[in-house]
This record gives structure tokens, C-alpha cells and sequence, in this order.
């Protein structure tokens, strides 16, 4: 099967909408969405909406949809991030809590891989990994070939025993059956790679083919209308530089 993965959308309907219209064209089976729909961007609830309408979906939690429905999952948050989950909190329409409360920490249901938001062996902790010796730990328990992770919003991509990689936009990769690796989509709607082209990979679990894709979006109208909506300005700077 093919699967669309991407994640950390985080309210950003334009970038999450070029996704869905250039991975659309590439074509895929199944979409699979890692985590954090909300906070951030100026349009958590139309977001969660196109989400909910693909055919064939399945869709994780992150920390920000936890924090936005609990405020005791809020207290690792710095500043911007903190007064963008309160003002989410404030607009979520009553649909897209139960949709939010609603979400698994992890995706299982293919052989090949494991599907989760921030670290395979403590999903709920919300752990990062960034370098390689958190990927080696991070390894140890992986009961799966493949996982497919978000959250650092960093696009990379680990292998057993070796150093991080990253991506090039079209970058194509047969999986080794024989390694292990620990994928980060990045983020859709806030990149922190300084590309601010929102990524997100097709990969094929029958062939273990793995395709790396970055669209340019409207940033633009994303970063404008945070503005509007009175959400931190240093929000609506981010987003044009991928930082
Ligand atoms: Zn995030």
C-alpha cells in the first residue's frame, strides 16, 4: 500500500492543502497523519476538517493536540507556543475536540513500519530525536523495521549505526530489510529546516520504497492571516523562512 505520511500540520491549512493537492497527483493509498493538527497556525478546526473528509485516513496525537485539550500536558511549552494553545483552546469547535480526543498515540497496522509522533518506545512522553545517540536508544526497542516519526520538525532521517541524513526533494530510497531506521517527515506547517516548503513523504510498504517530497504554498497568506488572528507575530515570522 502506498501512504501519504506527513505531520506537525499545525493549523496551517494552506501548507496542508498543497500537500494534499501535490502528493494527490504523485498518488497514494492511505493518508497517515503524525500529529500536533493544531496550534501554531490560524486554522486548527479547517484543518482538522479536511483531515476527517479523505477517503482513507488514519491520524495520531501529538503533544500539542493533548495540551490543547489538557493544560496539564502544557508545561514543557515556551511562550509563543503556550499562547497559541491557549487561543486554540478558545476557537476549537466542539467536532474537532472529539476529534482530537479521539486519536492513538501510534499506527501498527502495517508490518513494515510504526507510525508515531514523537519516540517509538515512550510515545507519551514526548521525547525528541535529534541526533544519533537518541535514535540508537530509540532503536533498542523498535519492534518494527521503520518508524516514522514528526515532532522536531526537522526532515531526516536515521539508519541503524549510522549518522543522521537528510533529504533532498525527490529523493528516492529503497529501505534496506536488513537496517533499521527511524524517519522524520518534518513539518507541514512550521518547518524548522530552514526550507519553509512543507514536506512530506510517499512510501510504498510492499516495496519499501520511500519518496521524499517539499511543496512551496501560499506562506505568505498563512503567515498574514496569523497576524489577523492575534496570535504571536514571531509565529507568522517562522513560517516564511522555515525556522
Ligand atoms: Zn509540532
Amino acid at each position: 500500500m502506498r501512504y501519504l505520511i506527513f505531520s506537525d500540520v499545525h493549523a496551517n491549512l494552506e501548507a496542508f492543502q498543497a500537500v494534499l493537492a501535490d502528493a494527490g497527483m504523485e498518488g497514494y493509498d492511505f493518508a497517515l497523519s503524525l500529529g500536533d493538527h493544531v496550534g501554531y497556525g490560524a486554522n486548527p478546526n479547517e484543518c482538522i476538517e479536511v483531515l476527517s473528509a479523505l477517503d482513507e485516513y488514519a491520524a495520531l496525537r501529538g503533544n500539542h493536540d493533548a495540551a490543547v485539550l489538557d493544560p496539564g500536558e502544557r508545561a514543557f511549552f515556551n511562550a509563543d507556543a503556550y499562547s497559541a494553545i491557549v487561543h486554540t483552546a478558545k476557537q476549537l469547535r466542539e467536532e474537532s475536540r472529539k476529534f482530537l480526543a479521539g486519536l492513538p498515540l501510534v499506527y501498527d497496522q502495517s508490518e513494515t513500519f510504526l507510525g508515531v509522533h514523537a519516540t517509538p518506545s515512550k510515545p507519551a512522553s514526548w521525547g525528541y530525536i535529534i541526533d544519533p545517540l537518541e535514535a540508537a536508544n530509540a532503536f533498542r526497542s523498535m519492534q518494527h523495521r521503520i518508524a516514522f516519526t514528526g515532532h522536531s520538525h526537522i526532515a531526516c532521517m536515521f539508519v541503524e549505526g549510522g549518522m543522521a541524513k537528510t533529504f533532498e526533494v525527490g529523493d528516492t530510497l529503497t529501505l534496506d530489510a536488513d537496517k533499521k531506521y527511524i524517519v522524520n517527515v518534518g513539518s507541514v506547517g512550521q518547518p524548522r529546516d530552514r526550507d519553509p516548503r512543507a514536506p512530506y513523504v510517499i512510501f510504498d510498504d510492499a516495496t519499501a520504497v520511500l519518496r521524499f517530497h517539499r511543496v512551496e504554498y501560499d506562506w505568505n497568506k498563512a503567515s498574514a492571516k496569523i497576524i489577523d488572528a492575534g496570535l504571536p507575530t514571531a509565529l507568522a515570522r517562522r513560517i516564511l523562512v522555515g525556522l
